[in-house]
């Protein structure tokens, strides 16, 4: 049902701006290259890639997506560019992309989304 709100506003006023949509359904996952991939469906633009960083985590954190509070060895870093240059955020993410996809709530997911994409 959201969904087809969804799609009906943005028929009738194409340039509304992602935040102000109703949620989307979010895809979370791995890609070939191990970079992690979140994409709102049907939202031109909402696409975000995470490369995946070297070197372990030495403490238990929490995972900014699923919020869960895992082993350093579960986690990693994962970074995106931001604007122009060699400016990077860094976050803390589950290592098992499909298990913290299972436990992370969609409107979190679509925060980091936003995040990475409007800044
Ligand atoms: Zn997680």
């Amino acid at each position: 049902m959201e969904h087809e709100e969804r799609e009906l506003i943005l028929e009738l006023f194409p340039g509304t701006p992602p935040d102000l949509l109703p949620l989307g359904e979010i895809l979370y996952y791995r890609d070939e290259a191990s970079w992690i991939i979140l994409v709102e469906r049907g939202t031109p633009g909402m696409h975000l890639a995470l490369e995946p960083v070297e070197g372990r985590l030495s403490a238990p954190q929490v995972c900014e997506a699923c919020r869960r509070h895992l082993s350093g060895q579960a986690l990693g870093f994962f970074r995106h560019r931001v604007g122009e240059g060699e400016r990077w955020r860094y976050l803390v993410l589950c290592q098992d992309t499909p298990s913290c996809a299972e436990h992370a709530n969609p409107s979190r997911l679509r925060e980091i989304l936003l995040r990475g994409i409007l800044s």
